[in-house]
């Protein structure tokens, strides 16, 4: 790395300006868009509503369409959850918990993206549909504390999510977290040096929880570094760190997955999932190889029963303005590209006549 690059990196973080954008434009501005999204009613949005009809041992409502295990999961991305929006990377805290609701009375439980890859979503009860969350940039705005460790702040994510599941225990603790261990603004495992009330000292204590509450740890790199712009050494060691860092919170840890910053690729494809660095003032060598690539923009594209599903290049949705809406609504309509329902057997895989007689693998294409 040089330092002037380092330098424009970590400022552009600390300007807020960085986050995981591609440049690609939100579906909608989310300063255009105030009220907040509400589900379309069944008829207009392709059903998939049935409010109050609770699935066996789920408790909660469930999906009206039938059972497809062909169907594809969306996978959203949250950055900073705050009032003031700036751009597609601010989420305001009321907007966030209508998402929770929204997704909940659609029949959307949370699950981690391990969990897609390795099958356990087949154990889904029946009309569950599985949603992967995935926060990136380790914001002290998705997880913060008032004061002290026992004492969780309501309005970032983590607050939000356990009041919700006070109201909804089948919603799980389930979401992925893609975190900066060392960024700049505070964007260092959820906050340091007194940054939002943050203390350097929660940091671990905070990525720990997150593990011992059953939600995903997820490499985001050390310091949010662009891998497109350096040599295939510099890739590994940003990589490797960012795992050795999750490491020290939770000796052992195994990370599944990794998410581009920016969505950049480095030259070298594979090192994105694959690779190792020597520590050159100790000589210990870290390897990682991740499961799982979040990449920061398009269609839904995530069912491992889906021919050509590649787990390097998952699909995200950055969720601004009505994006949630939008996307969940295309995802109703039935056919090839309507989403994962499940059919509570986790020994055979539901494919609805529409979807097997169409070609699964145009559901895979953004
Ligand atoms: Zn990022």
């Amino acid at each position: 790395m040089t330092p002037g690059a380092r330098r424009l990196a970590l400022t552009a973080l600390a300007l807020g300006a960085l986050a995981c954008s591609n440049g690609r434009t939100a579906p909608v501005d989310a300063r255009a868009s105030g009220a907040s999204a509400q589900p379309a009613p069944a008829a207009e949005s392709g059903a998939a509503l049935e409010g109050g009809s609770a699935a066996p041992g789920a408790g909660g409502p469930t999906a009206a369409l039938p059972p497809n295990e062909m169907g594809v999961i969306p996978v959203l991305e949250y950055h900073i959850i705050q009032d003031k929006v700036f751009d597609e990377f601010e989420r305001p805290p009321a907007r966030f918990a209508q998402d929770l609701e929204d997704l909940y009375r659609r029949g959307y439980r949370p699950v981690n993206m391990s969990e897609v890859l390795d099958g356990k979503i087949q154990s889904l009860p029946k009309g569950v549909s599985p949603v992967v969350f995935t926060f990136d940039d380790a914001a002290p705005s998705q997880f913060a504390y008032v004061g002290s460790p026992a004492s969780v702040d309501p309005k970032s994510a983590i607050g939000m999510w356990l009041e919700f599941q006070k109201r909804h225990p089948d919603w799980g603790s389930r979401a992925v977290f893609c975190m900066l261990p060392a960024a700049s603004a505070g964007h260092a495992f959820f906050g340091d040096k007194g940054i939002a009330g943050q203390q350097t000292a929660w940091r671990l204590i905070k990525v720990k929880w997150l593990a011992d509450h059953g939600f995903e740890l997820c490499d985001h790199t050390l310091w949010h570094a662009r891998l497109d712009k350096y040599p295939d050494t510099f890739v590994q060691e940003q990589l490797a760190r960012g795992q050795m860092a999750i490491d020290s919170a939770v000796p052992g840890y195994k990370v599944h997955s990794m998410a581009l910053p920016l969505g950049m690729w480095p030259k070298n494809k594979p090192l994105a999932w694959q690779g190792s660095w020597t520590n050159p003032k100790t000589g210990q060598t870290i390897s990682y190889h991740f499961d799982a690539v979040f990449e920061v923009s398009g269609n839904p594209n995530v069912n491992p029963h889906l021919p050509g599903f590649d787990p390097h290049r998952v699909h995200r949705q950055i969720m601004s303005g009505n994006a949630l809406e939008a996307t969940l609504n295309r995802l109703d309509k039935p056919g090839p590209g309507s989403r994962y329902i499940s059919d509570g057997d986790p020994k055979t895989v539901a494919k609805p006549a529409a979807v097997a007689q169409a070609a699964p693998a145009g559901a895979a294409k953004p």
